[in-house]
């Protein structure tokens, strides 16, 4: 439980101040995270890490020379937007170019992604090394699809380290890539975590076991056994990840015995002393070893394992000098000699590809916006009503957020809509400009993808300045297609496509049968409906709850589900149409 707290929606900004104030030599606040407060020499590589907040000292904690420059900071559990990458790259980067880490979701994936153009059509060369060191979360033949958790510290750390010493981009890259691939973590759950002013935990362990191949954001173990005593349970993790050893001849490993939020450090020790002993039997030595609260959950019961395989050239890195506010070793740099950056922030970059907002619009196109405004208003009553079933639909296998994030980003979106029509903007600029602002604020998956499918209507309602029947079918063919593309997926791997491709088809089905728009809408959101309740029978194939595929089954998809509600509602607000 967080005990500590005053809004919970303000939560991850009152623990950033916090930090950076609490280690204000060493961090600066950006808008988006934080950056170390001793400048990158110039042209040194820029390590830009992040993801979610609630992992602390992931990622705002391994901010300093020899780790990180920079930290992106999103909320709870939730990937922070592109455009918050981009404003912490841009603070942070001193000539050599950017290398983005951070540990494989589809969100984060998605929003660095964009950052990562955003960063290119600057002029700023930039690299994406994922970290997929989880090895529950697929078999080794798929480890690409592998998610990242407390191995992100290794392969920062390698980075990191690398960037400092002066290596090029190509070749801090390249270090990067090689950590991953040596990179294994195994875990295990006690108990789960509860969000700040949530009142149960995202999930539970049953009495007496403990669930292995947890991962970092609420989402349960992928098996529960009954619990183990200390010996067995270094046995059982050792071991697993033994039988998944990237090097057979390496012999020297960097190790790190991990706790996830609520295990003493006496017992990670105890662990830890097991641990030891079954890499001794194992004929290996450990190099530098760090055992604590390194990258957690919340308040997550549970710890992990992680092996860092080393050779040669990673071995000094894993050595180096470092100086962050949660790791440190080798000689402390000389704050005072370093130049420091001014108290205030770098000035800040904006985004070049932002949309165009409050262009004259016809009065047509302006009555249009008004209605867009209408509906993403009914549209957010009716997610903010439902935020806690979204949730718990999204706790059965992914991480819970699905309805906060929702409402989150209908907030925004409903904002921006309503100021770009108060500055006279149409029906195109409203969607861009509220699909800027929910992939912006909401973060996540659902984030990212929701706003590119308004952005991508917009730009199709941008020149019909009428919403006719027409134009909305093609706006929703093109909102599908920017999530297909974005996303990746197909009809069938149990993600809000499922209810988006058989809404389109109903839809585009009614209106070239003749119906008129508002009677069309409603018949393509009863199939929506349908579709996502026939989600609950498929497995997960994408996205945070695709380890987990088997615990999914008999729930519908969380994104097919809020998809469907959103369309519902729309169709019943007849005045539009
Ligand atoms: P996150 O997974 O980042 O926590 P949310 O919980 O808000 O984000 O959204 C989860 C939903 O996003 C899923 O239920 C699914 O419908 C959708 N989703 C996840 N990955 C994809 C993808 N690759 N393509 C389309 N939809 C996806
Ligand atoms: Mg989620």
């Amino acid at each position: 439980m967080t005990r500590i707290f005053a809004e919970p929606g303000s939560f991850v900004d009152d623990a950033l101040a916090g930090l950076v104030l609490a280690h204000a030599d060493e961090l600066q606040r950006v808008d988006g995270g934080v950056i170390r407060r001793a400048p990158l020499a110039e042209g040194r590589v820029a390590v830009v890490v992040g993801g979610g907040s609630g992992h602390y000292p992931a990622f705002a904690g391994y901010v300093g020379p020899g780790i990180a420059a920079g930290a992106v900071c999103g909320n709870i559990f939730s990937s922070p937007s592109a455009a918050q990458a981009f404003r912490v790259a841009s603070a942070v980067h001193a000539g050599g170019g950017v290398l983005f880490s951070y540990g494989n979701y589809a969100g984060d994936v998605i929003h660095f992604g964009k950052a990562e153009q955003l960063l290119r059509a600057e002029g700023i060369d930039t690299r994406t090394v994922l970290v997929t060191d989880d090895i529950a979360s697929a078999p080794a033949e798929e480890a690409a699809r592998r998610r990242g958790i407390a191995g992100d510290l290794c392969v920062f750390r390698i980075a990191g380290a690398a960037a400092e010493r002066g290596d090029t981009l190509d070749e801090v890259e390249r270090l990067a890539v090689a950590a991953n691939e040596r990179t294994r973590t195994i875990g295990v759950a006690f108990a789960g975590c509860t969000l700040p002013g949530a009142d149960r935990p995202l999930f539970t362990v049953p009495e007496g076991m403990m669930s292995i191949g947890l991962g970092i954001h609420g989402e349960p173990g992928i098996r529960d056994v009954p619990l183990q005593r200390a010996d067995e349970l270094a046995h059982t993790l050792v071991g697993l990840l033994l039988d998944d050893r990237p090097d057979t001849r390496a012999t020297r490993v960097a190790v790190v015995v991990n706790g996830l939020g609520t295990v003493k450090y006496e017992e990670l020790f105890v662990l830890f002393r097991f641990v030891a002993a079954e890499l001794d039997a194992a004929g290996l030595q450990m190099v530098a070893p760090l055992c604590g609260e390194l990258v957690t959950s919340l308040d997550m019961a549970g710890a992990s394992v992680t092996l860092l395989w080393l050779d040669d050239e990673l071995e000094p890195l894993w050595l180096a000098p470092v100086q962050s506010p949660a790791l440190r070793r080798g000689a402390p740099a000389q704050l005072s000699d370093v130049p420091v950056r001014g108290a205030e922030s770098a000035p800040l970059v904006a985004p070049s590809g932002d949309p165009p907002r409050n262009r004259e619009a016809s009065a047509q196109s302006h009555q249009a916006a008004a209605v867009v405004v209408r509906l993403l208003t009914v549209a957010r009553e009716a997610v903010d009503a439902n935020v806690e079933s979204l949730g718990a639909l999204d706790s059965v296998a992914g991480d819970g957020d699905h309805g906060v994030g929702m409402a989150r980003g209908l907030g925004a979106a409903l904002r921006a809509a309503r100021a770009d029509v108060e500055g006279g903007g149409g029906v195109g600029s409203a969607l861009e400009s509220a699909g800027a602002a929910w992939s912006d604020e909401a973060g996540g998956t659902s984030g990212a993808l929701w706003g590119a499918a308004l952005e991508s209507m917009g730009g199709v309602l941008e020149t019909s300045s009428a919403l006719d029947a027409t134009a909305i079918a093609d706006a929703v063919s093109a909102a599908r297609a920017s999530i297909e593309r974005l996303g990746k997926a197909t009809l069938g791997d149990k993600t809000m496509l499922d209810a988006i491709i058989p809404f389109e088809q109903a839809l585009r089905g009614q209106i070239s049968a003749g119906a008129d728009l508002g009677a069309s809408v409603s018949a393509a959101a009863a199939a929506a409906t349908e579709a996502a309740a026939a989600t609950a029978r498929l497995r997960p194939r994408l996205g945070r709850a695709r380890p987990l595929a088997e615990k999914s089954v008999g729930h519908p998809d969380p994104g097919a589900t809020s998809f469907a509600l959103i369309v519902s509602t729309i169709g019943e607000e007849q005045s539009w149409a």
